[in-house]
């Protein structure tokens, strides 16, 4: 049996890890540079910034998460107390994807290590520059036998589930999310499927198009589109689809100048498979901004699309790219048939001024998270879980929901000897009288 780390202990590490990634700041920029040309201010904000505030949150919170938590305890129990032990599951397997590649590497495995549990992280293959770093930092940090990162690709990956694992946390696509799970089931092995999806932006007649322009156009081309909750589509109220548009362009242009292409502040596309994906979800005819790239150095200009049919091959995956199409509505039985087309999906946003529409879209569809009026700032909180449902995902983490995820609650009853109510012995028969009574209790 593995000894478990004490609170203590797993502070210690926490705080080392913090400090090793306080100094290689620059190297992390650096990598994410060299990866897919990150800009340093998204790198700062999504990466850097956002992994630091969640050790530092961690940190802050552990002694209170990993204390048994007293319930109230069952009158059929008296006299007693009564209890859920969090405990760690063991061994974790940690399978990370390219496009956040460091927050998505190492806020899993902050959580996972909160918990007690040892770690094995995969990031991705495609973040190359990023997963040799993250393997320098954790091996800095820890020891062997409490966390390791492994480099490879599909091979390895199968390889590594090929093995007995206490836990597995995946972050992905779908269709890797079902292989995964199908690994799992064969060692009846839980696990978290932090997956994507086709994420609707709603626009309707009453929004505030400007604010609606900015936030649409900082949510969709943060990180060249290439973000799980990135708004997808939009799906804009007829009377608003113009000026929306003109405000979008309007602020693309205000963001990234007149040529994207020379602004530091708009990232490339991570490889040449995902460059050509991206180009063929293009129609040409169907383009009302961007649609220019270079292969050379993987840009794709921010795209938008005027009314693909919902046949189009844009309305039929996940984008993951700075494309954004916009279909307008009238009904909303139109909205309910667009959005119930696809699978549940990661995100969902609106932007409305109208409380009862907004009520309306909150209860009727099915989907991970969201926000009114803004895009992935719901990520922001570390008291809200994130994960998605149905095929955007099963499980959730960020804050408390990280260490709950990494922890099986056990229940305890803690029953007291000086009085024992004999109510539930055998022989039976003379408790019949006693059944109405219990039943109301
Ligand atoms: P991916 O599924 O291709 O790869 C993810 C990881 O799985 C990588 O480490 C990769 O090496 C491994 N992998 C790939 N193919 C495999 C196979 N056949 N068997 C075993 N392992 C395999 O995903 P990606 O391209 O790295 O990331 C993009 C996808 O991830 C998008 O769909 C996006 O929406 C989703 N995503 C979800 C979240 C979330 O938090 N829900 C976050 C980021 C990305």
């Amino acid at each position: 049996m593995n000894t478990i780390p004490s609170v203590s202990e797993r502070k210690q590490l926490l705080k080392k890890l913090l400090r090793v990634i306080e100094k290689r700041e620059g190297d992390i920029e650096r990598a994410l540079l060299k990866d897919f040309s990150k800009p340093p201010f998204e790198t700062f904000i999504t990466e850097f910034n956002y992994v630091v505030t969640d050790l530092k949150y961690t940190l802050k919170k552990l002694d209170r998460w990993a204390k048994p938590k007293r319930v109230i305890p069952s009158l059929f129990n008296f006299p007693s107390s009564e209890y859920m032990y969090p405990e760690p599951y063991g061994k974790v397997l940690i399978i990370s994807p390219w496009n956040y590649p460091f927050q998505l590497a190492i806020c899993p495995l902050v959580a996972a290590i909160a918990a007690g549990n040892t770690v094995v992280l995969k990031p991705s293959e495609l973040s190359y520059h990023t997963s040799e770093l993250l393997s320098q930092i954790i091996s800095e940090v820890f020891d062997v036998k409490q966390a390791v990162v492994v480099l490879g690709g599909v091979e390895l990956t199968q390889k590594e589930l090929q093995k007995k694992w206490d836990y597995i946390f995946f972050t992905g696509s779908t269709r890797v999310g079902k292989i995964i799970a199908q690994e799992a089931a064969k060692n009846l092995t839980p696990c978290t499927l932090e997956l994507g999806g086709k994420s609707p932006c709603i626009v309707d007649e009453t929004a505030n198009l400007d604010v609606a322009a900015k936030r649409i156009v900082w949510g969709k081309f943060l990180n060249a589109g290439q973000t799980c909750v990135a708004p997808d589509y939009i799906l804009v109220h007829a009377t608003q689809k113009f000026d929306l548009i003109q405000k979008i362009k309007h602020e693309i242009h205000q963001f990234y100048g007149e040529n994207p292409q020379e602004s530091t502040d708009f990232a490339r596309i991570i490889n040449k498979d995902h460059w050509n994906r991206l180009l063929g979800l293009i129609d040409p005819n169907k383009v009302i901004e961007g649609g220019t790239s270079d292969d050379w150095t993987r840009y794709i200009a921010p795209t938008l699309i005027d009314e693909p049919e919902l046949t189009d091959p844009i309305m039929q995956e996940e984008i993951f790219g700075p494309i954004l199409p916009f279909i307008s509505y009238t009904q909303f039985s139109e909205l309910e048939k667009i959005i119930t087309k696809n699978e549940k999906p990661l995100a969902l946003y609106v932007f409305s001024e109208n409380k009862d529409f907004v009520d309306t879209v909150i209860s009727k569809f099915s989907f991970g998270g969201g926000c009114i009026n803004d895009c992935i700032m719901h990520l922001v909180n570390h008291r809200l879980p994130f994960g998605g449902v149905g095929n955007s995902g099963f499980g959730a983490y960020h804050g408390k929901h990280g260490f709950d995820t990494f922890s099986h609650r056990k229940s305890i009853v803690k029953r007291g000897t000086w009085l024992d109510i004999p109510l539930r012995y055998a022989p039976y028969t003379s408790r019949l009288k006693w059944k109405k009574i219990l039943q109301k209790l």
